[in-house]
């Protein structure tokens, strides 16, 4: 750990640790690195993820709480994403010397708060000084050996195409003063992404908007998406927040930062697919088709014709 400027190193780390509770880890933090067991039969999948301020944030608009919740929800929803459950995280920041030590503990609470909720905690990390605020969280998760991640390109033709949640509320969040829960407080789709195992075969978490990230699937699995726009599930905020219908639509289609899954799957794995959708009491919508040929198409025209635009 580099020493922040004009701070007591180990009071920080202390402040900061505090909230998490106990360490996973039976070393660390406080060694070197940590040493983490991969539970047997398992595989590891890792991600990483920055949240810096006047980037993905400023202080007008996001409390420190909110900062420290983000920060690991964004990278909770790409491990989500791959079908793997979380495991642990470490985070590495960088401080101004005018974040006030109470603001860094806010971070912090923000982060144990999701991590509790997600059955994990802080096994590492590092603080240094910098110009901005910057949260870089590192995310650990585990998936079966046996099981085929859920990667993006897997997508077949027939298959159909479904997302999870609500689309368009964190799009809404950003055009107004409020409400912007939606786009600073993304609830990670951590326990329906380990259920699509075995049942979908591509799936993406909705970070840029449905448009670009499903363009992303497609193109990677080779194949074109056919989507219904009446079918899309457009959220309650979206909705009210929209002077128009085609600009609820176009929040849902390239808002971004819902941070729900959207994937394929075969016809036959609809039943189960609803199961799943009741039981962890998550909405889970069939959006399209997958077909063969290339792109992304709404309503039988080229998404790019239709003048959705990401904002
Ligand atoms: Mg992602």
């Amino acid at each position: 750990m580099v020493p922040p400027h004009r701070r007591d190193e180990f009071a920080l780390i202390d402040a900061f640790t505090r909230p998490f509770g106990v360490p996973a880890s039976p070393f660390g933090p406080g060694d070197d690195a940590a040493v983490l067991d991969v539970p047997k039969g398992h595989r590891l999948v890792v991600t990483t993820d920055a949240l810096v301020e006047d980037v993905h944030f400023t202080r007008a608009t996001f409390r420190f709480e909110d900062v420290g919740h983000k920060a690991l929800a964004v990278n909770l929803s790409d491990v989500a994403a791959m079908g793997a459950s979380p495991l642990s995280f470490l985070c590495a920041l960088s401080l101004p010397d005018d974040v006030e030590d109470a603001q860094l503990v806010a971070v912090a609470r923000g982060m144990a708060a999701l991590a509790r909720k997600a059955g994990i905690t802080l096994v590492g990390g590092n603080v240094t000084r910098g110009p901005k605020l910057s949260v870089t969280i590192t995310a650990l998760g585990k998936i079966p050996s046996s099981a085929r991640p859920l990667c993006r390109d897997g997508a077949r033709p027939g298959d159909d195409v479904y997302v999870s949640g609500a689309l368009g509320d964190a799009a809404a969040g950003l055009a107004q003063p409020r409400p912007r829960d939606r786009q600073r407080r993304p609830a990670p789709e951590v326990r329906l992404g380990p259920a699509l195992l075995g049942l979908a075969t591509a799936c993406i978490d909705v970070s840029d908007g449905l448009a670009q990230d499903l363009g992303h699937l497609a193109a990677a699995s080779r194949v074109a998406l056919e989507l219904t726009a009446k079918d899309l599930p457009i959220g309650t905020h979206a909705k009210a927040a929209a002077t128009s219908g085609p600009q609820a639509l176009n929040w849902a289609l390239t808002g971004g930062e819902d941070y729900v899954l959207a994937f394929t799957a075969p016809r036959r794995s609809a039943r189960r697919l609803a199961a799943i959708a009741a039981n962890l009491r998550r909405r889970i919508t069939r959006i399209g088709s997958v077909v063969s040929g290339r792109g992304l198409w709404l309503d039988g025209r080229p998404l790019e014709s239709t003048g959705f635009r990401h904002r």
